[in-house]
């Protein structure tokens, strides 16, 4: 039996499902990424696990304080709890090399002194043989007699894990199913960067996240498909250490809708840029869980639905397409479902965005008004009001114009809806305003009966209305627009 790391956690001390990000601050969460973090958090929630949060930040010349707290508030906002970390690769180096010195000590790696030039002259070599390049394993400790080497002087070494010559690495994918990669096609990995003997240099990424997993005691590892090829590196390392790895799972890449890798020409691509664009949490979380996943012909589901619906074995292999419409869509559904009082609230500093003054105070009076000395809509109000008609917070609020800012009135389009024919019908409204119980019911009724006392239609009563009240013929229903609206303010805009 192989001799045991010290201090590695080499038996899972308890049968709890433990998933985690690992994410490297090199920029924005990216919806790809934010995806992968998805469905490791959705997959301990379900399985009353861990979620755990490692940065990896060892690419000191891409990765940024700011990056890693972008994170951070984007998962926050995004309500992805996480149970432990969050941890930084570069603040456990010692650990990383103290499990190398104990690799060396006892032989799982060793000490490779080729240069740069003598590798790309083997790769050349094996090239014009046809060889798929790799390294030979020339510093190996046996074979240093063999290759007839001498250390050179003044070179750092950097250090190898030894990779098992024959067989192959298996693995159940829990998305992509059976995958054996030959160790033939696998060759000694660097696992540690250029140090004098003695010290350990900068040890390498795909080291880290396996000393990491294992200390972390990773039970699932759930991360992009991009990885794949690390995967067969870091089972070997997990064995060397005398650890069953985890179960992995490699989601494939998010596409936009013409099939291309997702980028800026896509539209937002920038968890941030979301809810800068006042996406709802809950709807990016459901549209995010619908790209590569699904349960039956659910299109419409909360996060609590998703956390209790979720499983590994739904996750499809093939790539998802991200189609920035539907991503709309399942937002404006998402605002029709929740809960007016939150709804006001999430709007509110989006209504003060647009220089909007509002509070969120209930009390619906009567004469509460609008603009010019008036008191304004409360954000409950305009919530009740916009709630089907805008996709997104910040649309609605921009909508929202004419409940604070008196319309322009294009007179063009008021003559388009207003003529002798229903003119009589519009005074008659504009005289009832005055002295009508201020309630939807008695607002809806007047109108009604504007419609029979002067015969006309409904659209001839509500149109050039519509058009007063807000600057435009796409506006909600009158009875409701002039509910929050308020007395006063409307009695201002209906003038003929
Ligand atoms: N840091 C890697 C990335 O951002 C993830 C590594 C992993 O999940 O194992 O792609």
């Amino acid at each position: 039996m192989r001799p045991k790391i010290e201090g590695l956690v080499t038996k899972r001390t308890h049968l709890v499902v433990r998933t985690r990000f690992a994410p490297s601050p090199t920029g924005t969460l990216h919806l790809g990424n934010i995806r992968t973090a998805l469905f490791a958090w959705a997959y301990a929630r379900h399985q009353k696990g861990q979620f755990v949060l490692r940065i990896e930040d060892t690419d000191l010349e891409r990765s940024s304080d700011a990056s890693a707290e972008g994170i951070l508030r984007d998962m926050a906002w995004l309500g992805l709890d996480i149970d432990e970390g969050p941890f930084f690769q570069m603040q456990r180096m010692d650990r990383y090399r103290e499990v190398i010195a104990q690799m060396l000590a006892d032989g799982r790696a060793y000490h490779c002194y080729m240069s740069v030039e003598e590798l790309d002259q083997l790769r050349d070599a094996q090239k014009a043989k046809g060889e798929k390049p790799r390294y030979d394993g020339r510093w190996r400790p046996e074979n240093i007699t063999k290759f007839g080497l001498k250390i050179p002087a003044g070179v750092d070494p950097v250090v190898r894990f030894r990779n098992p010559d024959a067989g192959a690495v298996t693995w159940q994918d829990a998305v992509k199913g059976k995958i054996e990669i030959a160790n033939s096609e696998l060759d000694d990995l660097v696992i540690a960067r250029p140090a004098p003997v003695g010290q350990v240099g900068v040890p390498t990424y795909n080291f880290c996240v396996v000393v990491d997993d294992i200390d972390m005691q990773i039970t699932h590892v759930i991360r992009g498909d991009g990885h794949v090829m690390n995967t067969p590196r870091q089972i070997n390392i997990f064995h060397a250490m005398g650890v069953a790895p985890p179960v992995f799972g490699h989601t494939p890449t998010v596409l936009g809708n013409d099939g291309e890798k997702l980028s800026k020409r896509h539209g937002a691509t920038g968890l941030n840029e979301y809810a800068a664009a006042g996406f709802l949490p809950e709807a990016v979380i459901n549209g995010l869980a619908r790209l590569g996943w699904s349960h039956g012909n659910d299109e419409i589901f909360s996060p609590q639905q998703l956390v209790e619906w979720f499983n590994l074995e739904s996750l499809t292999p093939s790539p998802a397409r991200f189609d920035a419409e539907k991503f709309e869509w399942l937002n404006g559904e998402h605002i029709k479902r929740l809960p007016i009082d939150e709804l006001a609230k999430r709007l509110e500093p989006f209504l003060k965005e647009e220089g909007y003054t509002t509070s969120l105070a209930t009390g619906a009076s009567a004469e509460r008004a609008g603009t010019d000395g008036v008191p304004a809509p409360t954000s409950l109000a305009v919530a009740e009001l916009l709630r089907e008609r805008a996709p997104t917070l910040k649309k609605m609020a921009q909508m929202a114009r004419y409940c604070f800012i008196a319309p322009q009135i294009d007179n063009a389009l008021l003559a388009q809806h207003l003529n002798d024919a229903n003119r009589a019908a519009i005074a008659w409204v504009s005289e009832q305003l005055s002295a009508i119980e201020w309630s939807k019911t008695a607002l809806a009724a007047m109108l009604k009966e504007a419609q029979t006392k002067f015969s006309v239609k409904t659209p001839q009563v509500m149109m050039p209305l519509r058009v007063m009240l807000t600057g435009s013929a796409q506006a909600p229903a009158v009875d409701a627009l002039l509910l929050t609206l308020g007395r006063a303010t409307a009695t201002a805009r209906i003038r003929l």
